[in-house]
């Protein structure tokens, strides 16, 4: 589905990323890993548009999308947290589900093949399955951090997108919602594939199928949960760490 390779991203004397590269396939669950500063986010912003590469080439789909826009990408069937709509705190969570969908239809979508019931449905729908249903006509602002996150991710499986990108999304949140955001992307992998970014290598190990661990801005390791975990540079890095 995404094949990142040969990805270098300078800026000024840094090199962020030193020929990165990142494979992911259908309906899989991808964890990229590693130490601050080890190029994380500029490689899922490399993938999701919102920085250029200073070399190397992402595909999608069988597209190479190198020179695609952010918008172009997600036209494509690529989500970005934040990248097409924010939660608008002052907004119902009704009505800031009602908008990504919105933003992230096309218009005909929105004139012909849905009647207004057929929206509320499923604006409801997305909701109930992030357990945010019984808040459904409170602002925003109301919700908790962890809430926050889950309908923001709502808002970015809106236009069922095909790729996922999240960096970092259980920042801040407490034991349990973590549990509950695991629980809450488990049944999105039927439709969609996902990567994720996370300092919580328990999470991780979870629901990812496949890992990659990034180290000052190369790959030191991708393969399997398992595979990672015998690895021994790999613990290594987190021994360091710890
Ligand atoms: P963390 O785990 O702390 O989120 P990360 O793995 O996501 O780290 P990046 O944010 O990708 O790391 O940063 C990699 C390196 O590139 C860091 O040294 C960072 O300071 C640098 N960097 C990132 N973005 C920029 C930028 N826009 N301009 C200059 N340097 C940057
Ligand atoms: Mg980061």
């Amino acid at each position: 589905l995404l094949e990142a390779a040969g990805i270098t991203k300078i800026f000024g004397k840094l090199t962020a990323l030193d020929g990165a590269a990142l494979t992911v396939g259908a309906n899989e669950f991808h964890g990229l890993i590693g130490p601050n500063g080890s190029g994380k986010s500029t490689l899922m912003k490399c993938i999701a548009g919102a920085e250029v590469p200073t070399t190397g080439k992402v595909s999608f789909v069988n597209t190479d999308i190198t020179a695609f826009t952010p918008t172009e990408r997600a036209r494509a069937g690529m989500s970005l947290k934040f990248q097409i709509t924010s939660v608008l705190p002052s907004l119902t969570l009704y009505d800031n589900i009602l908008l990504a969908l919105q933003a992230q239809s096309s218009l005909i979508d929105l004139l012909f093949s849905r009647t207004r019931d057929a929206l509320h449905e499923q604006v409801m729908t997305m909701l109930t399955q992030f357990r945010l249903a019984d808040r459904a006509f409170e602002p925003a602002a109301a919700l908790s951090h962890g809430q926050q996150q889950w309908l923001e991710i709502a808002m970015a499986l809106a236009g069922k997108p095909k790729l996922l990108l999240l960096d970092e999304p259980t920042g801040g949140m407490s034991l349990e919602e973590r549990r509950v955001t695991g629980e809450l992307l488990q049944p999105i992998k039927q439709h969609c594939s996902l990567v994720i970014v996370e300092h919580d290598l328990d999470f991780i190990r979870d629901i990812c199928d496949r890992l990659t661990v990034l180290d000052q801005g190369k790959v030191l390791a991708s393969g399997t949960v398992s595979e990672i975990q015998a690895n021994k540079a790999v613990q290594e890095i987190y021994l360091r760490r710890a």
